[in-house]
């Protein structure tokens, strides 16, 4: 059987599950601002290519986007100074790292106005760099798949995965998103195995490593914890670890029988192992966030805390997970993290002093992808336009039909028929009282006619988990208050009804709050609550969710909205529903 027809197959088998995103047309072009202190859970600006752009940019959009950083100062100058030569017996080795590619092979982002990543540019970037040094290794920090493109997502991150070895990674280390779909998913994309979506499927051809993921059963690590990999002669050890945060990440069957240890004492542990073998030059890839200022000014996050509390014996450590830039030195640990989606990577050049084995220098420079004044790998470009090709039935499928317009145009109280439609797909997913859903994630309008899986994943392109929580109804009420902050932010909801009033001040706006049945809100009750994780994690302001009790992890956003509409008859109606009125 030949893929593509495997692949059609699945979607008879399958109903959409998993992570999907999308790659509905090669141009399509992203854009945002992002706030560095919030994690890669973000909902995001998009520029979509596809439909009325113009009507997309009136859509209140949020600050954030998925953890992009298109504004750089960093890279207006980009230049990397050389170690100086100081003794020609030392050997120089080269590392490039990149952390959180999540899959983007052919997604094209902007970074300070102009185009940036695509693996293919990422590529050219790598061999350029690979040929002023033999003596390079490629190396990444996590989150290689999940929250993936459907040019990746849909063929189980396979493309990621034989596109990383193709341009011949030497080490990697798992980030929370390798879990997404569980260990045994997990492993098979490492050791190779087959999956009943794509069949058989030969593996990682590189080792990866991570420390503090043990298996309960066993009690041992899932992977190797370490790698040494010899550079003309030198060894160098590579010690893996992931974020302890990753249970809270991960749907809990993603993460059932593992136990996450703490990250220090897992490298610690290891570093007296390579130590042992005589191995001097030691490099952590953790999956954990930091950032720091263009010239390592004002280290923050878990990676300085690391940084501080491993053995000295330490000499690098590539950061990730939370997409941002870190370039710092601390306590004489070089700690590097070059933002995501292949738009940058990390060039750390080393000296090695042959007779102590020891690193001697180390220096870094953060390099973004862009696009203008360099070609394309021609080899990974053509690797890219045939999982684009093999995607394109699965893009173009029809799930749905509607004879009236859903657009996101939210009306004078702060409603649109598309913010209801969805939020409505949320509450019946998590099968709760209420959802509600920030307009800025809604990202294009659907048109009447067929609704086709690209259009939905146009509408909902960023992967987000929604969580299931409880709040009560006070907190609820604080919740819609807090919609007018330093911008108003009119959350889209289903399972209330209520009204507001322009003239009170912020934060006494709401008036009645009400349930389908008439009745009011009970300010002492429990109420079942979706949201996405974005807003979860209190994102757009949105404080209020982060205090909400048993939050639970449920299906992806677009997989709901492509389920809710796959249910509708054919074609079906909708109109805007009134639950939101604002008094005079
Ligand atoms: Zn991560």
């Amino acid at each position: 059987m030949k893929l593509i027809d495997k692949v059609f197959l699945s979607l008879t088998i399958l109903t959409l599950i998993g992570i999907m995103g999308n790659q509905p047309t090669s141009a399509r072009v992203l854009e945002d601002t992002y706030n560095q202190n919030q994690m890669a859970l973000q909902p995001q600006v998009v520029e979509v290519s596809r439909q009325k752009p113009t009507k997309v940019k009136d859509q209140g959009l949020s600050e954030v986007y998925h953890g992009h950083k298109s504004n750089r100062p960093e890279t207006l100058n980009p230049k990397k100074v050389k170690p100086p030569a100081a003794d020609s017996r030392f050997k120089q080795v080269q590392l490039l790292g990149i952390n959180d590619l999540h899959g983007q092979l052919n997604v094209t982002r902007k970074v300070n106005g102009k185009p940036a990543g695509r693996v293919d540019y990422l590529a050219a970037y790598l061999k350029q760099r690979e040929a002023e040094n033999k003596n390079t290794l490629l190396v990444h920090d996590g989150d290689m798949v999940g929250a993936s493109p459907p040019v990746s997502a849909l063929l189980q991150d396979e493309p990621t995965i034989e596109i990383l070895n193709k341009l011949g990674f030497d080490i990697g280390t798992v980030g929370n998103h390798e879990f997404d779909e569980g260990v045994t998913e997990l492993q098979r994309l490492i050791k190779g195995g087959t999956h009943p979506k794509t069949g058989n499927f030969a593996g990682s051809n590189f080792p990866w490593v991570v420390a503090n993921v043990i298996n309960e059963k066993t009690g041992k690590t899932i992977l190797p914890p370490y790698q040494v990999i010899k550079v003309n002669g030198m060894p160098i050890g590579f010690i893996g670890v992931v974020t302890t945060e990753t249970p809270t990440l991960v749907v809990p069957s993603g993460v059932a029988g593992l136990k996450f240890t703490d990250e220090v004492e897992a490298i610690n542990q290891n570093v007296e192992e390579l130590k042992k073998q005589g191995v001097k030059s030691i490099v952590v890839l953790a999956h954990n966030p930091g950032t720091s200022g263009p010239n390592g000014e004002n280290p923050t996050g878990q990676l300085v805390d690391i940084a501080n509390r491993v053995d000295d014996e330490v000499d690098i450590i590539f950061g990730g997970h939370n997409h941002a830039h870190m370039n710092a030195t601390i306590d004489n640990k070089l700690v590097v993290q070059s933002y995501s989606y292949g738009t940058a990577f990390s060039d750390v050049d080393i000296e090695i002093d042959p007779k102590t084995k020891d690193i001697v220098s180390k220096r870094a420079e953060i390099v973004t992808t862009f696009q203008e004044g360099i070609v394309p790998d021609l080899e990974i470009k053509q690797m890219i336009e045939g999982y684009e090709a093999k995607v394109a039935p699965i893009v173009n499928r029809v799930v749905g039909s509607t004879s009236t317009e859903l657009t996101a145009k939210q009306n004078e109280n702060g409603e649109s028929v598309l913010g209801d439609f969805i939020a409505d797909a949320q509450r019946k997913a998590l099968n709760t009282d209420f959802a509600f859903m920030n307009p800025g994630g809604i990202r294009a309008d659907i048109d009447p006619g067929d609704i086709t899986w690209g259009e939905v994943y146009t509408v909902q392109p960023f992967n987000n988990d929604l969580i299931k929580m409880t709040m009560s109804g006070q907190q609820v009420r604080d919740l819609l208050n807090q919609q007018w902050g330093a911008k108003t932010n009119m959350l889209q909801i289903s399972g209330l009804n209520y009204t507001w009033d322009p003239n009170k001040p912020a934060g006494q706006r709401v008036m009645s709050i009400k349930l389908p049945d008439g009745t009011e809100l009970d300010p002492n009750k429990s109420y079942s609550v979706t949201a996405n994780n974005f807003l979860s994690g209190g994102g757009d302001g949105f404080t209020v969710f982060t205090k909400a009790q048993n939050k639970e992890v449920g299906p992806v956003d677009l997989d709901a909205l492509v389920n809710f509409i796959s249910a509708q008859p054919k074609p079906f109606t909708y109109s805007i529903q009134n639950r939101i009125q604002r008094v005079q």
